[in-house]
């Protein structure tokens, strides 16, 4: 027996493949990325409290003596345990190593892949069918991510999808949805476009902010970001409805039919769902020049969706 799995034993460690799964649900529940190690302490405690590893086994080091050299090396037992199992991970594919994520990101950390979310959902018991539904990310997405924010943005862009249609429950489908509702919500900062609202479920899981097509799908709309902007729920259904559009300079223009309302409709407390924007105000819009939304999406948008 090794000196290492020696040590592993005399402090009763847990098993690697335990770490592995650990490792897994807590990826899932910072919705798909953690730190790397070396940068993360809180993700080191937050793991070690999991098994409730005592002061002992957090704090165990590992010595190694170059005789040669004459020195000392100390390597924590801990950390060398969450690295081996993050390692095997990475090599099942279930993870993304911090350097292949840091190409996507800019940002070294390690990633669920679409394999790894699949494995978090069963070992949380979680229904597959609620992966299109929660907003955890993975390797995939964020490529879909990259892709949408770096396509060169068109000058004459055709908001419709002339492509031969997929069908809904495909993968290749589901994966490019969940990228384009990412892409989008994080393009604005997980505020809707309309009111700049900005909220989280308490458990900092989910943000109340959804990715808005302009074009939609049932109009055969792009999944792309100049197709897109986000909105709370209560203003992407007056959008869809046509309560609301905008101009090609980004101003917001309210159906006169607002003025007809019965007192009693669309107040929220006081104020009036739609008159609660600024008059003549624009929508947030993000932070590159080249991902606002297409004047071909909103002409598109105001001549078929607005009730003026
Ligand atoms: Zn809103």
């Amino acid at each position: 027996m090794s000196y290492e799995s020696q040590m592993l034993e005399e402090l009763a460690m847990p098993a690697k493949r335990e770490v592995e799964n650990a490792l897994i649900k807590i990826l899932f529940k910072h919705n798909g990325v953690i730190k790397e190690f070396g940068s993360g302490q809180e993700i080191v405690d937050e793991i070690a409290n999991e098994f409730e590893l005592s002061n002992n086994q957090r704090e165990a080091y590992l010595q190694t003596v170059y005789r040669k050299e004459n020195r000392i090396k100390r390597s924590n037992l801990w950390h060398r345990l969450l690295f081996r199992a993050a390692d095997s991970l990475a090599k099942e594919k279930l993870v993304s190593r911090p350097t292949s994520t840091f190409s996507l990101t800019n940002k070294k950390e390690w990633m669920l892949t679409e394999d790894g979310y699949d494995k978090a959902l069963k070992l949380l018991d979680i229904p597959i069918s609620q992966k299109y539904i929660l907003p955890t990310k993975s390797y995939e997405v964020e490529k879909i991510i990259k892709k949408l924010n770096e396509k060169p943005r068109p000058e004459n862009y055709n908001p419709f999808d002339t492509t031969k249609k997929l069908s809904k429950s495909t993968k290749e489908y589901l994966l490019r949805a969940r990228g384009f509702r990412q892409a989008i919500i994080e393009a604005y900062n997980y505020q809707c476009a309309f009111c700049g609202i900005k909220i989280q479920s308490p458990d900092n899981f989910c943000w109340e902010v959804e990715a808005a097509h302009i074009v939609p799908h049932s109009f055969n709309g792009r999944d792309d970001i100049w197709n897109g902007i986000a909105l709370c729920h209560l203003h992407h259904w007056a959008f869809d409805v046509g309560w609301f559009t905008i101009k090609n300079d980004f101003k917001i223009v309210i159906s006169e039919k607002i003025n007809s309302l019965p007192q009693n409709y669309g107040k929220i407390c006081d104020r009036d769902f739609l008159r609660s924007s600024n008059k003549n105000s624009k929508i947030l819009l993000p932070k590159r020049k080249e991902i606002y939304p297409h004047q071909n999406s909103l002409i598109w948008h105001r001549e078929n969706k607005f009730y003026p």
